[in-house]
């Protein structure tokens, strides 16, 4: 499509496509005039918020009137402690996409390169491209990270290689010994992000908490988000945890209250609230096993995933069984955007709602 202004725009704008976001529940319930369908598109945490969240959020609506903390200091100084870091190490980020956008920023701008791996998250493009980097695509193996091709791909104009683990749009992992070989084989003036919006689902006995390496590696930053998990996506608050020199660049870059109050204080609670993310991590367990059986049972393949999703190969174009879907009231995401055609990424929801998901896939194939 032709834009007007696009002589006038940055010159990276003119490659980039904005990112695509599930469809809204009330948008499709318009649509098709229903009223009951479930949305498993965006990988949203399908029990509900937590009430202490909801009654931290209830005591803060007193101070609507003024400005956030910018600094967020009690729920760095809360995260600070539970990585085993300074404060001064912790950026905040209105959902971890702003603290990969800061990064983006921080480390890229025309003539640097910014790599990242086939079927790598859409945010990393888009905030590379935003600043004129020029992206590096490495080919992925088994849909996962081939770390050999990154690092083969890494040259004097790398600024950041980004890394999701595990990685969303397939739920592939690595682990702790591959990972660390890749992070240190790195040279030091290239940032290595290891994306882990995941991290509190991941049952492997191998998966690395790498915030745990930031001694070793100062090119290091690691990434969180309290929207997956925890359950606050619509709130928007991640963070990430480097050196306190790359957290200072970040800062630099960051917009002053990118973190709202009532942001803050439901983050802070969500951190405290272990029943509640206990229960997050079982419902997301008992649910993907359901919905691998389920798709066994249709006869179809999957990505083995990590995550709270599963990405299936439906052996056919996915985006004619994402509409008739639709009908059905279930919306999934098709993900012939990360190159994928065949393949539909289902978010883990709770038992009846893959349930239902899975009898409407069966009618619709
Ligand atoms: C969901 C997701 C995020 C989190 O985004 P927020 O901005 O924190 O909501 C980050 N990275 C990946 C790979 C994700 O799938």
């Amino acid at each position: 499509m032709s834009n007007r202004f696009i002589d006038l725009a940055a010159p990276g704008l003119a490659a980039l496509k904005p990112y695509v976001p599930g469809k809204p529940l009330s948008e499709l319930e318009r649509e098709l005039g229903i009223r009951d369908s479930i949305k498993l598109a965006s990988n949203e945490n399908p029990l509900g918020p937590s009430p202490a969240v909801m009654r931290a959020i209830e005591a803060e609506l007193g101070n609507l009137t003024r400005y956030p903390d910018g600094g967020a200091y009690a729920l760095r100084s809360a995260l600070a402690k539970r990585h085993g870091v300074e404060p001064a190490g912790i950026t905040v980020g209105n959902g971890s996409n702003d603290v990969l956008d800061m990064i983006a920023r921080a480390f890229l701008w025309s003539g640097r390169e910014s790599l990242f791996s086939q079927y790598a998250f859409a945010v990393y493009p888009i905030s590379s491209m935003a600043v004129g980097a020029t992206t590096v695509v490495a080919p992925a193996k088994d849909y996962g990270h081939d770390l050999q091709a990154l690092r083969d791909r890494v040259s004097d104009r790398t600024g950041v290689v980004w890394i999701a683990n595990p990685n969303n749009p397939t739920g592939t992992l690595l682990t702790e010994a591959a990972l660390r070989e890749f992070v240190a084989s790195l040279p030091s003036s290239v940032m290595c992000v290891v994306d882990e919006a995941y991290f509190e689902y991941v049952q492997h006995g191998d998966y690395p908490d790498t915030s745990r390496w930031l001694g070793e590696f100062d090119n290091l930053i690691v990434t969180r988000t309290f929207s997956k998990a925890y359950g606050l996506a619509a709130l928007r608050v991640g963070y990430g945890v480097s050196h306190p020199d790359v957290a200072d660049l970040l800062n630099r870059v960051r917009q002053p209250f990118n973190v709202d109050s009532l942001a803050q204080a439901a983050a802070l609670a969500a951190l405290n609230d272990v029943d509640y993310l206990q229960r997050s991590v079982e419902v997301n367990q008992r649910g993907l096993r359901q919905l691998v059986e389920g798709v066994e049972r249709l006869g179809l393949d999957y990505i083995p995933s990590h995550g709270n999703f599963l990405t299936i190969d439906t052996g056919r174009e996915a985006a004619p069984l994402d509409r008739a879907l639709l009908q059905q009231g279930v919306i999934t995401r098709p993900i012939a955007n990360y190159g994928l055609p065949n393949h539909l990424r289902v978010t883990v929801g709770v038992e009846a709602e893959n349930a239902r998901f899975l009898d409407a896939l069966g009618r619709v194939l």
